[in-house]
């Protein structure tokens, strides 16, 4: 069993480590960590310790010192009994009112009745008239309050008693009901998601000790022991551990991971013990980064929850102008007063909006979370409108559809150079430049560079690099640089990515290089037009061999070479005509043009990279394509249902409404039929969350 136990202060982590001590010794405390910076106290307590054993602690922290005060309950503790005494009292005024009612069904005196059937209808009703007229005074003209208020008045008033207290007391029981089933989905949809580590373990001078998260500082040490989440982005300095990752990237696959290694915060810690440096604080590791977006995306609504909210405006007047109407016009045309104006209030009761305003955010809210767990963050229910409807997707290629792990496969040379002389240049060039080509040939050329010798570096994205090298100014890069400098050279055939170099305007020979195809590549591309894409191309800022050979090994229906990143985003215009939504996925280096100018822009720049999380609208938490398609699963199940409970709910309303205005209904079935509705649509809301992993078939 676990207790907490707030302080009001306390004076330094010394002191703490002491009265951790001083705790432990209490009769029935089997472990305890002090939090010094949020000043609670951590109790473990076993089972068979004395109901007093909170006091008892208590005692002992006002006698190790007397100026510690204790806080009495925690903030959610108090929130939590509020909630429970709310209960107890709903339940008790809901006996209290079918009691009342039912004493005054059979009391004869007419004033008697009349008394004790106000005293039942007040009883269950001044929570709804108390907010009615509070949300009118705020502005919030005809809120469902109100609405409730005038039907049931209007009830009384019609000498309907036994109506007006049903529905009262089923639309209380009602919301009742709602505000459990959201609370409950809304805890299990975070619960999936609560990925973060509540506290840390830091060592501090051989001592360890339990603290928040937000104490650490980069450079601490921490221990992560079995079973723990890692709680920051750091690195190992001691022991090694299998992780497991499913919580960030979706997929359980376990990674080992010894000395010198980083962890990603958030991955779970296997059997090992390991001692780490932090390398990022809180606020930056990588955990927090993904939590924060996904509470976020709530931010970013979707048409239809935006179309929702429109419409609860629009829609409340109008089926109040339609119910006065109801109520006056036969009236005068001679009709009979009452039944007209009985008619209109069961059409107020039926109108009430709540059921869509509560379903369908819910609905978004759930796919968010099925596609976090999946290891897809959405940035916001607009993007999971958007993935559902999405016919056309462009992929970049390197790093997205192939490995981006270069390896040098031929060096060539003119008759004035040596292949030496065009490596060791193209290696200097390089050494600057972190784009994996780069990375590939300076490994390649394995000797030590001399960095003094590379002057006036200009790297130019998607083109190569301008750098002067040992005193001579150097191109190294692909053919489209070489032309743009006006170097005469003749372009090679090869198929691989060539890296050109001419030194003083001289052209000396070349560097080929060449990536492998993700495996994943093919199955996702074969997946995405099972799943009924239209087109899937390619853009690159790559030579046309290279590229056509990939897209004809994918089974890519078009590819497009020799583009700049700012070429990239003009190439999309053939598209947009065409096309009803359109995806660009890239792994979010130079690709921010792109990406910024597309429906939806993908990246997947690998667990936890920066650029990849924050330039795109979805982050694919893996490097494999395939991911895309699990998001357009899950975004077109979230929509079908979310227009299945529009359709629902609307139909249901109109017919009922049609029905009571016909004299078809009373208000009993009228109330259930609000109710009802709205608790089925938040069912059916959850369904969103729960997606099964299809079988890729081949
Ligand atoms: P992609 O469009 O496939 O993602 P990039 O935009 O990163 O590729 O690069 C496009 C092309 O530009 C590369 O294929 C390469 O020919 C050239 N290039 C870019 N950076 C360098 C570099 N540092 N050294 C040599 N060539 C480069
Ligand atoms: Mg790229």
């Amino acid at each position: 069993m676990k207790k907490q136990i707030k302080l009001t202060r306390i004076h330094c982590a010394g002191c703490a480590v002491n009265l951790e001590d001083k705790i432990r010794e209490v009769d029935g405390v089997k472990n305890v960590s002090i939090d010094f910076v949020a000043k609670i106290v951590n109790l473990e307590i076993s089972n068979h310790a004395g109901n007093d054993i909170v006091e008892k602690v208590k005692e002992c922290i006002t006698k190790f010192d007397s100026s510690i005060k204790i806080v009495d309950t925690t903030k959610e503790e108090i929130q939590e009994k509020k909630e429970k005494a709310k209960k107890i009292v709903d339940i008790v005024r809901v006996s209290i009112c079918v009691l009342f009612s039912i004493v005054a069904f059979f009391v004869p005196i007419f004033w008697l009745k009349v008394a004790l059937f106000s005293f039942a209808y007040l009883n269950i009703a001044y929570e709804v008239i108390y907010f009615a007229f509070y949300n009118l005074i705020k502005g919030k003209f005809l809120d469902e309050n109100f609405l409730m208020f005038i039907a049931t008045v209007g009830a009384l008033v019609l000498q309907e008693f036994i109506e007006a207290i049903a529905v009262m007391l089923l639309y209380t029981i009602g919301e009742f009901l709602q505000k459990l089933a959201v609370n409950k989905s809304r805890k299990r949809i975070k619960s999936l998601m609560s990925i973060k580590a509540e506290s840390a373990n830091l060592i501090l001078n051989n001592d360890e000790m339990v603290v928040d998260l937000g104490v650490v500082k980069e450079g601490d040490l921490i221990r992560i022991k079995p079973g723990e989440k890692v709680p920051l982005d750091s690195v190992v300095v001691q022991g090694n551990s299998y992780l497991n990752m499913s919580a960030i990237t979706g997929e359980s696959k376990e990674v080992f991971v010894s000395e010198g290694q980083e962890v990603l915060s958030g991955s779970l810690n296997g059997d090992g013990v390991l001692v780490c440096k932090v390398l990022k604080t809180e606020k930056e590791s990588t955990v927090s980064k993904i939590v924060e977006l996904v509470e976020n995306a709530n931010n970013n609504k979707a048409k239809t929850e935006k179309f929702i909210t429109k419409f609860a405006k629009w829609y409340t007047p109008i089926v109040v102008g339609i119910a006065v109407l109801l109520a006056i016009i036969p009236g005068i045309c001679g009709a009979d007063f009452s039944v007209w104006i009985y008619r209109a209030l069961v059409f107020l009761v039926v109108s009430c909006p709540c059921a869509l305003v509560i379903s369908v955010p819910l609905g978004y809210f759930a796919g968010i979370g099925a596609n976090a767990r999946k290891g897809v963050l959405v940035k916001g229910a607009n993007y999971i409108d958007m993935l559902a409807k999405v016919d056309t997707v462009i992929f970049d290629k390197t790093g997205t559809l192939t490995y981006g792990e270069f390896e040098v496969e031929k060096v060539y040379a003119t008759e004035n150079s040596s292949e030496e002389e065009v490596l060791e240049l193209v290696a200097y060039a390089e050494s600057f430049s972190n784009h994996r080509i780069a990375k590939s040939i300076v490994k390649k050329y394995n000797k030590n560079i001399n960095t003094a010798w590379v002057e006036d570096y200009k790297e130019i994205a998607g083109l190569g690099v301008i750098a002067t090298l040992f005193h001579e100014e150097c191109v190294v890069g692909n053919a489209q640089l070489l032309k743009q400098q006006n170097v005469e050279f003749e372009e090679s055939k090869e198929v691989g990515t060539i890296v050109y170099i001419a030194k003083s305007n001289e052209y000396l020979g070349f560097v080929l290089v060449k990536d492998k195809i993700k495996e994943d590549s093919v199955e996702a591309v074969k997946e995405l037009k099972n799943i009924g894409i239209k087109t899937i191309s390619m853009f690159t800022g790559d030579n046309k061999e290279t590229a056509e050979e990939i897209s004809k090994r994918l089974g890519l229906d078009s590819c497009y070479a020799n583009l700049k990143p700012a070429d990239k985003a003009e190439t999309l215009e053939i598209f947009k005509k065409e096309s009803k939504g359109m995806i660009f996925v890239g792994d979010g280096i130079n690709d921010a043009p792109v990406l910024a100018s597309v429906d939806v822009g993908v990246s997947m720049g690998g667990v936890g990279s920066d650029i990849a999380i924050e330039s795109s609208d979805v982050v694919l938490m893996t490097d494999e394509p395939s991911k895309l398609v699990e998001a357009i699963n899950v975004s077109r199940k979230t929509k079908r249902i979310i227009t299945q409970n529009l359709v629902f709910i609307l139909l249901t309303k109109v017919a009922v409404m049609v029905l009571s205005a016909l004299g078809f209904t009373g208000m009993w079935l009228a109330i259930f039929a609000d109710v009802g509705v709205c608790l089925i649509a938040i069912l059916n809301s959850l369904r969103a969350m729960a997606f099964k992993k299809k079988k890729i078939k081949n």
